[in-house]
């Protein structure tokens, strides 16, 4: 059986305790590779390298040097990119289709666009006038934090790591990286394409283990971690933000979510159809930015069910080989079980089913996965758990809405603000309606569409801090001004 060790200092080792837990490919239900288990001394190693390397040649570096070997890290993932796709869906169960598409190339990207944003970025400069006539110069510079720990998801794993590797790499950091337990395998298997790049020792190290009283709770106490970036649940962020009140670390929370999509009736039908669907289904519903409630305007409304119905029908349900499939299985069964516990109480509350609400028949070499039927209610009241708390399954409820007021008012009515999607051709009611959602992302007439210079992240619950492009950059260093008295 494979394992999956720790990258520490440029080497995989193996945990002290020798403590191992599985890794399972949730479209089967079967045991892939043994996973080890960071001990606190694992993780002291981990951040002690890290530590090690800020000082020696990764932080003497210059810009243009790390550029080359981050571009040569990029390169190396694109180059293994089979081997990539493969793990990826190993562990997530996603189609290929999709993973080739969005996450490893994504992956790739994220050293690249980074390395590049940091080669241009200026400083600012201030003269200024003193009693004595003689006048000061200010001028600042960027620095890097230090040690970031990253503590990333298994929705998208390589994605979501390498959006917070590539900056926090790129601004001169070094990093200790918490994958999810559920996700080992890509994390671990950057760790080679870093030492074929050149990236020195101890710049990226990984350790593998749980949240709670495991790696990730020993890797967010730890003292000489600088600051924390964070992709998961918001109930974990508080947990995260807790530990780094200790020693005042800086903290970049992307959390959960639980987005409305808002589908007026001079929307352009077919394109909002399309979006809603990928938006409530894609990766099987689990994405934070996807859309588990949908409001839309009475008069379209009957017709606007009918056509998602049919649309989450014709999804084609199957494992990541099938060329055909483009909805795989829920990450796990612990997950399925969260995700069946919101089918049932939506079922008890007296939701209408328009589709789904169970568990597919799948062929016997499958039955152990954790499979879920794309699923979509109407009927249920504002205040049901099934309409206010995140699912994270592949799911949504539609509601008619009667004015535009209303429509804002519904979607901006729960503690979350990650991201929401408009459909209408009004332009001007577009833009009005965009500016008074209360979101961190809203989309008008799309859904995904995302480029990497702008700012991303949640509001309300939904996270604190914006990375993507200067953003990453303002998280990523410090910024320190110089005074000189001339
Ligand atoms: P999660 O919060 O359960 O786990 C995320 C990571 O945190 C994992 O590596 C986990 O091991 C670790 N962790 C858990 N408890 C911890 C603790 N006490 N201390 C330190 N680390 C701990 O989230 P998940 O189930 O892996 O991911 C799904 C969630 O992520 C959803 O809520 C989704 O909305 C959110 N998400 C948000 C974004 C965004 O950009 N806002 C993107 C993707 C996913």
């Amino acid at each position: 059986m494979k394992e999956i060790k720790h990258f520490i200092n440029g080497q995989y080792v193996g945990s002290a305790s020798g403590k191992l837990f599985d890794n399972v490919n949730p479209a089967n239900g079967q045991v892939i590779a043994k996973v080890h288990e960071a001990g606190q001394a694992e993780v002291d190693a981990a951040v002690k390298a890290a530590r090690a390397a800020l000082k020696g040649p990764w932080g003497k570096m210059s810009v243009a040097e790390r550029t080359e070997i981050l571009h040569r890290v990029a390169d190396g993932i694109t180059a293994r990119f089979d081997e990539f796709l493969e793990a990826e869906c190993l562990d997530t169960g996603k189609p290929k289709s999709l993973a080739s598409h969005i996450d490893i190339p994504r992956g790739a990207a994220n050293f690249k666009v980074f390395a590049d944003l940091i080669k241009n970025v200026a400083t600012e400069a201030f003269e200024m006038a003193t009693p004595d006539g003689s006048g000061a110069l200010n001028y600042s510079v960027r620095r890097p934090k230090g040690v970031i720990g990253v503590i990333s998801p298994w929705n998208l794993p390589l994605l979501l790591m390498t959006w917070k590797v590539g900056p926090a790499l790129a601004c001169g950091n070094t990093v200790v990286v918490k994958p999810s337990e559920e996700t080992p395998t890509t994390t671990a298997l950057l760790g080679e394409v870093m030492n074929e790049a050149g990236v020195p020792p101890g710049v990226y190290n990984v350790v593998h283990g749980f949240g709670g009283d495991s790696a990730g709770a020993f890797l967010t106490a730890h003292p000489d971690v600088d600051a924390y970036t964070f992709t998961g649940e918001t109930g974990t962020g508080e947990v995260i933000m807790r530990a780094a009140a200790k020693g005042v670390r800086q903290v970049s929370l992307e959390l959960g979510g639980k987005n409305a999509g808002i589908v007026f009736a001079d929307c352009d039908l077919d394109k909002a159809i399309e979006g809603t669907l990928r938006s409530a289904f894609a990766n099987c519903g689990q994405v934070c930015l996807g859309t588990e409630r949908v409001y839309v305007e009475r008069p379209i409304f009957d017709e606007f069910v009918a056509r998602l119905k049919a649309g989450a029908e014709a999804l084609v349900i199957g494992e990541p080989n099938d060329p055909t499939a483009n909805f795989g299985p829920l990450v796990s069964h612990k997950h399925r079980e969260k995700v069946l516990s919101y089918y049932q109480k939506a079922a008890d509350e007296g939701a209408t089913v328009v589709t789904g609400g169970g568990v597919p028949d799948m062929p016997a070499h499958l039955a152990g996965g954790a499979w879920v039927q794309p699923t979509i209610w109407t009927g249920l009241p504002d205040n049901s758990a099934v309409v206010t708390e995140e699912i994270f399954g592949p799911c949504c409820h539609i509601r008619p809405f009667d004015t535009e007021a209303e429509a804002i008012e519904l979607a901006n009515s729960l503690p979350y603000g990650l991201a929401s999607a408009i459909w209408t051709e009004n332009t001007s009611r577009a833009h009005r309606v965009a500016g008074q959602i209360e979101a961190g992302i809203v989309w008008v007439n799309s859904w995904f569409l995302r480029d990497l210079r702008t700012a991303f992240g949640g509001a309300k619950q939904s996270g604190i801090g914006r990375e993507g492009g200067v953003h990453s950059l303002e998280f990523y260093t410090e910024l320190k001004n110089i005074c000189v008295k001339l």
